[in-house]
């Protein structure tokens, strides 16, 4: 069995047929909020783990003998949570059988849409725009966001709102963060906006629990205005708001659910659907979005910048935070373009000048390429800022996207992005009007008690564990 995984061809040799798994004892794993194993149809053919080795050096997916039958478990354990899984999701994308797979969300979203007492709000993650197309049988990284809205509005959702507004929030607070933490000198200072990263700090790393910004992420900001804010204006009850987040990435589900993420009262956030999830809804309901009628997003809560939409990239939520930063320290960008940042390197190291102030910047994508940068940390290395993020090529190649994962497909995507950003009028954070409508209504000022409250987190200390990390194969 030949397999591509992070560039690299495998020859894999399965241990069984699907069928054999039928003469062992095998485990229907559905005890994590994010990923879920059927071993049923494991073939014991190992893509989990050499996916796991390559994209995050950890493994966790250990080969077990059960009877006859060699499956895979994470940590060796029958449970996905009781292991230090990330919930990246890159294995059930290398899983060529299904075993590996996110936990879904589909009948409980039709339940909800159902409902005729709720309010079912869908937001949209900056990626899945661009990453729906070929589904439909276009060419590749076609910016569909209108199809999108389009098709969530035929299937019964009451708004549809950008995630890429709650980014821009999500950069507001962490570029003052950023400025901050520079001036005190508590750096380095890392993103949190994947929360497959945040989970490996914790796991793996949790001397650097505090270095990770308190900001939360885009889907966590934008559904806590939603259930406030939004809530207010509209005469809600936030308890009959249903927010569904669709997202590139498995591990969003497990964010969703983490202790802290319910800053309006109930669960921020109540589903969190993968782009695949959300193509395999559509298709349900013969919807084409190849065919649809385009809309636009609800405007209630705005449009966001061009800053919001290249946080699916690796690098686009450093550019983001860094254009807003400057602004605030009285330097602002003369060219909104940080081309230091981008492209699809695994590492990029970069010394950025707001004003006479050096920043050093450090960016990876995937958690292996975070490994060396924590490393050179640890051997004293200096970096202010820190952007991680587990996927290769940050969220456009994220556990959550169809399948299969081509390179040059995610690279793409990931350039659709940054057009996307080049096309809008507002291409900053501090300048989107509804940022600042929100601000003075509501909010104040970046970091004020309400911006704590409602837009920051904190990340438990006391649920991190200390883990060997595994060889590499
Ligand atoms: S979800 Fe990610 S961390 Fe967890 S087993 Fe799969 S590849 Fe490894
Ligand atoms: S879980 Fe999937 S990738 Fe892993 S050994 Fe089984 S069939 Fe292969």
């Amino acid at each position: 069995m030949n397999i591509e995984i992070n560039q690299k061809k495998f020859e894999l040799i399965p241990k069984q047929m699907a069928l054999d798994n039928k003469k062992c004892d095998f485990v229907i794993d559905k005890s994590d909020v994010a990923m879920g194993r059927d071993e049923s149809k494991c073939i014991g053919c190992s893509a989990c783990r050499v996916a796991c080795l390559e994209f995050n050096h950890l493994g966790i997916p250990v080969e077990t003998k059960v009877g006859d039958c060699t499956y895979f478990r994470p940590d060796g354990k029958v449970n996905f949570a009781d292991s230090n899984c990330t919930r990246c999701g890159q294995c059930t994308i290398a899983c060529p059988t299904g075993t590996m797979h996110e936990i879904e969300y589909i009948e409980e979203v039709k339940a909800a849409l159902a409902d005729q007492a709720k309010i079912v709000i869908a937001q949209i993650a900056p990626s899945v725009r661009v990453s729906v197309s070929e589904s439909f049988g276009l060419e590749p990284a076609l910016n569909m966001e209108k199809e999108i809205v389009a098709s969530l509005k035929q299937l019964g959702f009451d708004y549809v709102f950008d995630v890429n507004v709650g980014a821009d929030f999500t950069t507001y607070e962490e570029a003052f963060d950023l400025l901050d933490r520079v001036k005190t000198h508590d750096t380095p200072m890392f993103t949190s906006c994947c929360p497959a990263r945040v989970k490996y700090i914790e796991d793996f790393h949790p001397e650097y629990i505090g270095n990770i910004t308190s900001v939360r992420s885009p889907q966590q900001c934008l559904a806590v205005l939603i259930k406030t804010y939004f809530a207010k204006i509209q005469n809600l009850d936030p308890k009959n708001i249903v927010v569904v987040s669709i997202m590139p990435c498995v591990a969003k589900k497990f964010e969703a659910r983490r202790s802290g993420e319910d800053k309006s009262g109930t669960w921020d956030v109540d589903y969190v659907l993968t782009t695949r999830e959300f193509i395999k809804m559509v298709k349900a309901s013969n919807i084409d979005l190849a065919k649809i009628e385009p809309q636009d997003f609800d405007s209630v809560l705005g449009e966001a910048s061009g800053a919001g939409a290249i946080y699916g990239a690796t690098g686009g939520v450093m550019e983001s935070a860094l254009r807003t930063a400057a602004f605030a320290a009285g330097h602002p960008l003369e060219k909104l373009e940080v081309e230091a940042v981008r492209g699809m390197d695994d590492i990029k190291r970069v010394t950025f000048k707001i004003g006479d102030q050096e920043i050093k910047i450090g960016v990876a994508a995937t958690l292996a390429n975070a490994e060396i940068i924590i490393e050179e940390i640890k051997n004293g290395a200096h970096f202010d800022y820190v952007e991680v993020m587990a996927c290769p090529g940050g969220c456009v190649g994220g556990g959550g996207q169809p399948k299969p994962a081509k390179h040059e497909i995610i690279d793409l995507r990931r350039q659709a992005l940054y057009k996307i950003d080049a096309e809008k009028t507002v291409r900053t954070a501090h300048e989107n009007p509804i940022v600042e409508k929100i601000y003075q209504e509501f909010l104040h000022c970046p970091g004020s008690p309400e911006a704590k409250k409602y837009l920051h987190t904190e990340y438990d200390k006391t649920q991190a564990r200390v883990c060997e990390i595994k060889e590499k194969i």
